[in-house]
């Protein structure tokens, strides 16, 4: 068995996938190792953004997740007092992460990723200070795979992370989220809608259509870890509660459940002290880069994994895989990511106070650039 890489990607999500198939393109050795047998589920509202048409395009996957996802009509963000602002859909498809994820790990491996699934990483190797390599269990045995760097994208609950002492639990900045699937909304969803409710804010219900799966809706939620550690319901009795008592949750009332409800521990706003280390970054929701208000991820597993990708080929062509040398991801990400989730957070922020959120989307609601303003991306 092969023991020995360029490059370990930990977790084989968007993150990963991305990270790996970068890093493949590049001509890097890169060996891309999943806990998961794929297939996978994970809970998500399953939207992959506008945000990075573009660049899975240019892997090679846009097509592929397109044909096996829906292109939605219109964004539609709700207010509290029921203000909306609308924009077109510039290319974000929902397909259920089953699917889409499944897709960007057999891009990755098309593209010269090795992919190992059902390899639990359990440890990093640490020599003189430096990560080189990871402790896994694969196929039944315990074994060490080495490499020049290690790119932990195991996700929220990241191990990595939490190995290099950079986990971070901040409740103003992650987020609870779940989702079930459900059947027969009367009349037929055609947009991605984000409902902020008074009762939830900082957070939203999110519903995503799925009209190729028989017309099942994507119902999910998010919220605050502040806000519901005080909160009287749980996260599936908020659906509910959209459900019965708002207008726009009525068109749900008659659908039926043909999910479990999943909740996940969503982590935002770049909130980490530090995302690297000497031989080892962390890409996605292992650096906490979540976006917040909206809590889009996988655009921000993707753009991260992208310039991780390419502090590794730098560090390669240098032979430094130092701290000093991997401070450039630090530095890029610091550039081109934490403004934007800082803006982000700020909107979180003041739509907690009700009046000036629903005074905020009544200034924009005419205004047909107003999610992409809000939003950024
Ligand atoms: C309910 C909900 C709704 C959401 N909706 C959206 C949305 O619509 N659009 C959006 O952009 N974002 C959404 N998000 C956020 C999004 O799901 C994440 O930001 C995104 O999945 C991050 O991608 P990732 O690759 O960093 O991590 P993940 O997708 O979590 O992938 C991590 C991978 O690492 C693997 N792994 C973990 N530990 C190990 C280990 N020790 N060894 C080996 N492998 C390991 C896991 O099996 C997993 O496959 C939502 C989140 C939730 C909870």
């Amino acid at each position: 068995m092969k023991k020995e890489w360029d490059v370990i990607v930990v977790g084989a999500g968007p993150g990963g996938s991305v990270t790996a198939s970068k890093l493949a393109m590049a001509g890097v050795r890169v060996l891309l190792a999943d806990k998961e047998k794929f297939p996978r589920d994970k809970p998500c509202s399953d939207l992959y953004g506008p945000a990075i048409k573009d660049l899975l395009t240019e892997l090679g996957a846009y097509e592929k997740i397109l044909e096996a996802g829906c292109l939605y009509r219109d964004t539609v963000l709700i207010a509290p007092n029921f203000s909306a602002i609308r924009a077109q859909n510039r290319g974000g498809i929902v397909c259920p992460r089953r699917v889409g994820d499944n897709i960007l790990k057999e891009n990755a491996a098309a593209l010269g990723a090795e992919v190992w699934e059902e390899c639990w990483i359990n440890d990093l190797i640490i020599e003189d200070g430096q990560v080189r390599g990871v402790k896994a269990k694969y196929q039944g045995e315990f074994t060490e795979l080495r490499s020049k760097i290690v790119i932990g994208c195991d996700g929220s609950h990241s191990w990595v992370a939490k190995r290099i002492g950079a986990f971070s639990d901040n409740p103003e900045m992650v987020y609870l989220c779940g989702r079930k699937y459900m059947r027969g909304a009367d009349p037929e969803l055609l947009d991605l809608e984000i409902h902020y409710t008074e009762e939830f804010v900082p957070g939203f219900i999110c519903l995503s259509p799925h009209p190729g799966y028989g017309n099942a809706v994507n119902v999910g939620m998010g919220i605050q870890m502040s806000r519901y550690h005080d909160a009287d319901l749980d996260g599936e009795a908020m659906i509910r509660y959209f459900i019965e008592n708002s207008p726009h949750g009525k068109r749900l009332a008659k659908a039926e459940d043909i999910s479990r409800w999943m909740g996940w521990r969503v982590p935002s706003a770049g909130q980490l002290d530090k995302i690297h280390d000497a031989g080892v970054m962390l890409v996605g929701d292992a650096g906490s880069f979540v976006e917040p208000f909206v809590l889009e991820g996988i655009a921000a597993a993707a753009r991260s994994g992208v310039l991780a990708a390419e502090t590794a080929v730098k560090a390669l062509q240098e032979n430094d895989f130092s701290e000093a040398s991997l401070s450039r991801y630090e530095d890029r990400v610091t550039e081109v990511l934490i403004p934007y989730l800082l803006k982000l957070q700020g909107i979180a922020n003041l739509s907690q106070d009700i009046d000036k959120f629903n005074a905020l989307v009544d200034q924009l609601k005419d205004d047909p650039t107003a999610v992409v303003r809000l939003m950024g991306a």
